[in-house]
């Protein structure tokens, strides 16, 4: 065990990562430690991280944040899954819901009931077996009833779209009620102990010095004390996932309707987000450099925004990959200084999440203990791990040929725990989850189905039950989610009524 307790916490970056995590920290440690957060309004925020999943709501949950109060601060929209165009193929369309498809009362998955009579052609696409997919394709939302608990309704599984700055402001109100101090300042040197080599103190550009024994690096991209100060390295991920570049761009809607998902549209090097807020539309072009120039990116997004864009697209620059040791010595880094995996999933705000938990699990109260920290790093690494790998999926199961990026994800080497995936659900459809994954077997089914992959059959155990029956149940769990779904309001209602900010 290293001797220092720590005594006072300084978290370096005041974006979605930073706010977050003073912000949990403020409300679990109960203010037992000073916690100081040291941001740069000249250096600003990424600005962008707009869409999440529904675990997002555990961490709001943890604050004790109302949510419709949390909505109206952030503009927020209600989110339900993702619509992917053009990945499998030009012209093709699925989506990735979260919560269930069908029922999981039966001998083997539901799914495997349904690929025999897909298989068949005589069962419909997976999008009308589950209540989150069959309301998008309408724009309709409620949030669960858990009051019904043998309906549908009660399965509903939402997350948030949400303006990512707005956020970090109500975090930073939340926590300085709770007693974070605040300082405004650019850092400009980081001071190291002899020995141990434990950052020790940060200079702001005033000449002041900021004195801590835990420091939570939430500098984004610079990754000022992690990679700046402590060399801890980077493992790059970019021959999995070569997208190198992204320009954002906000638009106004033209329409009154606000869809309840995200869209993901493939390009021919990249591909574009479409977020949905409540007063305006999150645009990005997410592309490889190494295929398209800028100029073109640009002109790619902007000829395919729904509205008047309400700024110049803004260009941001990354390597995909993750800190060899997300915790070193006495800097644990959160966000993007601790790697960076691209939006396809909006996981990295659920990183950022999972960062602040584990820290929370491991947190040194009694000093900086080795085994505490190497715990710390192996489940971080499964975390990004898992997520990598179910991204890399979208890219490499494509048949797509129409360009020379396509043709190098199609064929590119994939990571051998990915590729045992692809092999197993190839073969009778079968799909896993390992451990706490945050992937669930149905989002690897929508994904692995989605992207084309076809099974060679279904898993045997089917054919112990009738045909008939089979298809039966599969028409009962269409028609009530077809109902549900019909008296559900609009999304765009549901939010002006519930959780507006006008
Ligand atoms: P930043 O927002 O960059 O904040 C860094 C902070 O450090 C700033 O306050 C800055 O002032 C401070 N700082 C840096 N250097 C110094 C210094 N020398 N002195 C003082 N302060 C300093 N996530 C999702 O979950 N969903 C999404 O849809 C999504 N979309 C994304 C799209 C793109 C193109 C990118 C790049 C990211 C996206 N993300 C998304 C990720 C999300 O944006 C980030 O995870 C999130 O915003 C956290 O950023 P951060 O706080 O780590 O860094």
């Amino acid at each position: 065990m290293e001797a220092n307790k720590v005594k006072q916490i300084v978290i370096v970056g005041g974006g979605t990562a930073g706010w977050m995590t003073a912000a949990a920290l403020a409300k679990v440690l109960k203010g037992q430690y000073p916690i100081r957060l040291v941001e740069s309004d000249e250096i600003g925020t990424v600005g962008v991280g707009e869409a999440t999943i529904p675990m997002v709501q555990v961490f709001n949950r943890m604050l004790e944040l109302d949510e419709d109060e949390f909505m109206r601060r952030t503009q927020a929209s209600f989110k339900l899954g993702i619509e992917f165009v053009n990945w499998g193929k030009l012209g093709d369309r699925y989506i990735h819901g979260f919560g269930v498809i069908g029922q999981d009362n039966w001998t083997v998955d539901f799914h495997q009931y349904w690929l025999k009579q897909y298989m068949a052609g005589k069962a419909k696409e997976l999008v009308h077996y589950s209540i989150n997919t069959a309301a998008c394709l309408q724009n309709k939302f409620v949030r669960a009833q858990p009051d019904m608990p043998n309906s549908p309704l009660s399965q509903i599984a939402h997350a948030f779209h949400f303006d990512a700055s707005l956020y970090a402001k109500f975090l930073r109100e939340f926590s300085e009620a709770r007693g974070v101090e605040r300082l405004e300042g650019k850092i400009v040197e980081v001071r190291c102990r002899e020995g141990d080599g434990h950052v020790e103190a940060l200079q702001l550009q005033s000449g002041q010095w900021i004195e801590g024994d835990l420091f939570v690096d939430c500098s984004g991209f610079r990754a000022l004390l992690i990679e700046g100060a402590l060399k801890t390295g980077y493992v790059d991920w970019s021959h999995w996932l070569p997208c190198d570049r992204a320009l954002a761009v906000p638009c106004v809607s033209a329409s009154a309707e606000i869809t309840p998902y995200t869209r993901a549209t493939a390009r021919q090097s990249g591909w574009q987000w479409r977020i949905p807020l409540q007063h305006r539309v999150g645009n990005g072009h997410v592309y490889c450099s190494k295929y398209i120039s800028d100029d073109e990116a640009a002109s790619v997004l902007l000829s395919n925004l729904d509205g008047e864009p309400l700024a110049s697209p803004r260009p941001i620059k990354f390597l995909t990959g993750k800190r060899s040791k997300t915790w070193n010595k006495n800097v644990v880094s959160i966000g993007l200084s601790s790697g960076f995996l691209e939006p396809l999933e909006s996981t990295s705000i659920h990183l950022i999440q999972m960062g602040i938990g584990h820290l929370l699990t491991y947190f040194p109260s009694a000093g900086f203990d080795e085994a505490d920290r190497a715990e710390y790093n192996r489940i971080m690494d499964q975390e990004y791990e898992w997520v990598r790998d179910f991204i890399i999926l979208h890219y490499k199961a494509t048949e797509r040929t129409d360009s020379p990026f396509w043709n190098y994800c199609r064929t590119m080497d994939v990571p051998e725990s990915l590729a045992q995936r692809m092999r197993l659900f190839e073969s009778h459809g079968r799909v896993y989850r390992e451990g706490n994954e945050l992937f669930t077997k149905i989002s690897w089914l929508q994904v692995l189905h989605g992207q084309r992959i076809r099974p060679k059959s279904y898993h045997p155990l089917v054919d112990l039950l009738p045909e008939a029956e089979i298809q039966s149940y599969l028409e009962e769990v269409e028609q009530v989610i077809t109902a549900c779904v019909e008296v559900m309001p609009s999304h765009a209602k549901f939010v002006a009524e519930n959780c507006s900010s006008v």
